[in-house]
C-alpha cells in the first residue's frame, strides 16, 4: 500500500544538524572573517563553516572560554584554514578596536565581520530590572557590536559584508526577555542605517534573525527546567534549530551571492513569522 504522507515519520532520512554537519564549496576562498562569539553556539557553526568554505577566520570571545576556542579552531585547522583565538571582552573599546588590528595583522585582510557576541538573562517583570544585568545586556550585544563596527569599516574592502546576529526577538519580544529584545531591535535599526551609509562604498550590511536555537545560552538563560524543555516546540516545524542549521544563511550574506543584499533581515525561526 501506498504510503499516507502523515505515515512517513519513522521513514524518513533524519538530517544530520551535528556541529560536524556543514559541507563547504569553496564559495568564501581567500576571504577572512572576524567572528565575535565565534567559540559557541551559533558563532562557532559559522567558524566552521566559513572555514569550509574557503576562509582564514579570527575568532573573539570571553577569556573564560577558551577551551571552546581551541575547539573551534581545530575545525577550522581540519578544514585548511588558519584560524586566530582573540580572548577578551568587546565592551572595552580598546579590545574592540584591538580585535581587528590583529586579525589584519595575522590573517592579512579583513572582508567579513560577523557581530554576533550576546548575552541574555531572564526576567521577571519590569518592576524588579536589575540595572547592573541590564547593563550587561546593553554593552555587550550594542556598545559591543558598536564598537567592534567602527573599528572594522576602515579596513573593509568594496565588496565586504557585515552581518549582525540579531534575534526574532526584535521583532516578538518576550516580557522575560526584555531588555534583550530591546537591544536586538536596535541591531535591527543599526543594521539598516549603517547598510545606507556603507552602500556607497560597496560594503553590505545585513542582519540574521534566528528563532530558538539550541546553545550553551539557553540553558544558562535562567528559565525553569519546563521552559527549556519546551524550547522552541512553539515554532511550525515543532523544535529549537541546531547552531549548523544557521551556517547557510551566514555563509550566504558573507559570499557573492548576496551581491544585492544590504540593509536586510534575514528570518531562520523554524516557521515562526518575524
Ligand atoms: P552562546 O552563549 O553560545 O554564544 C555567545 C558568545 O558570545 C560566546 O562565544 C561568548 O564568548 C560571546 N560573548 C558574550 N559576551 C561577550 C563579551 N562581553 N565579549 C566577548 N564575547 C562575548 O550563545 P548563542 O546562542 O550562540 O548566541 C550568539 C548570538 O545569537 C547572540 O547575539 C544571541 O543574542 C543570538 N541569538 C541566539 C538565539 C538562540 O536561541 N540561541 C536566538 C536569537 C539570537
Amino acid at each position: 500500500k501506498q504510503e499516507q504522507p502523515g505515515e512517513l515519520g519513522e521513514q524518513q532520512p533524519k538530517p544530520d544538524h551535528g556541529e560536524d554537519s556543514y559541507d563547504g564549496h569553496g564559495r568564501l576562498a581567500g576571504r577572512v572573517a572576524l567572528i565575535t562569539g565565534g567559540d559557541s553556539g551559533i558563532g562557532r557553526a559559522v567558524a566552521i563553516a566559513y572555514a569550509r568554505e574557503g576562509a582564514d577566520v579570527a575568532i573573539v570571545h570571553l577569556p573564560e572560554e577558551q577551551e571552546d576556542a581551541d575547539g573551534t579552531l581545530g575545525y577550522v585547522r581540519d578544514a585548511g584554514r588558519k584560524g586566530v583565538s582573540l580572548p577578551g571582552d568587546v565592551r572595552d573599546e580598546a579590545f574592540a578596536g584591538a580585535i581587528v588590528d590583529r586579525t589584519v595583522d595575522e590573517l592579512g585582510r579583513l572582508d567579513i565581520v560577523v557581530l554576533n557576541a550576546g548575552y541574555q538573562k531572564d526576567r521577571d517583570g519590569i518592576e524588579t530590572l536589575p540595572t547592573e544585568g541590564v547593563d550587561r545586556v546593553f554593552h555587550t550585544n550594542l556598545y559591543g557590536m558598536l564598537f567592534t563596527a567602527r573599528a572594522a569599516v576602515p579596513r573593509l574592502p568594496a565588496g565586504s559584508s557585515i552581518i549582525v546576529t540579531a534575534s526574532i526577538q526584535a521583532f516578538q519580544p518576550s516580557p522575560t526577555l526584555i531588555d534583550y529584545a530591546m537591544t536586538k531591535a536596535a541591531q535591527v535599526a543599526f543594521v539598516k542605517a549603517l547598510a545606507e551609509e556603507l552602500g556607497p562604498k560597496g560594503i553590505r550590511v545585513n542582519a540574521v534573525a534566528p528563532g530558538p536555537i539550541w546553545t550553551p545560552l539557553i540553558p544558562a538563560t535562567g528559565w525553569d527546567a519546563e521552559k527549556v524543555e519546551s524550547f522552541g516546540q512553539d515554532t511550525p516545524l515543532g523544535r529549537a534549530g541546531q547552531p549548523a542549521e544557521l551556517a547557510g544563511a551566514y555563509v550566504y550574506l558573507a559570499s557573492d551571492d548576496a551581491s544585492y543584499t544590504s540593509g536586510s533581515v534575514l528570518a531562520v525561526t523554524g516557521g515562526k513569522p518575524l
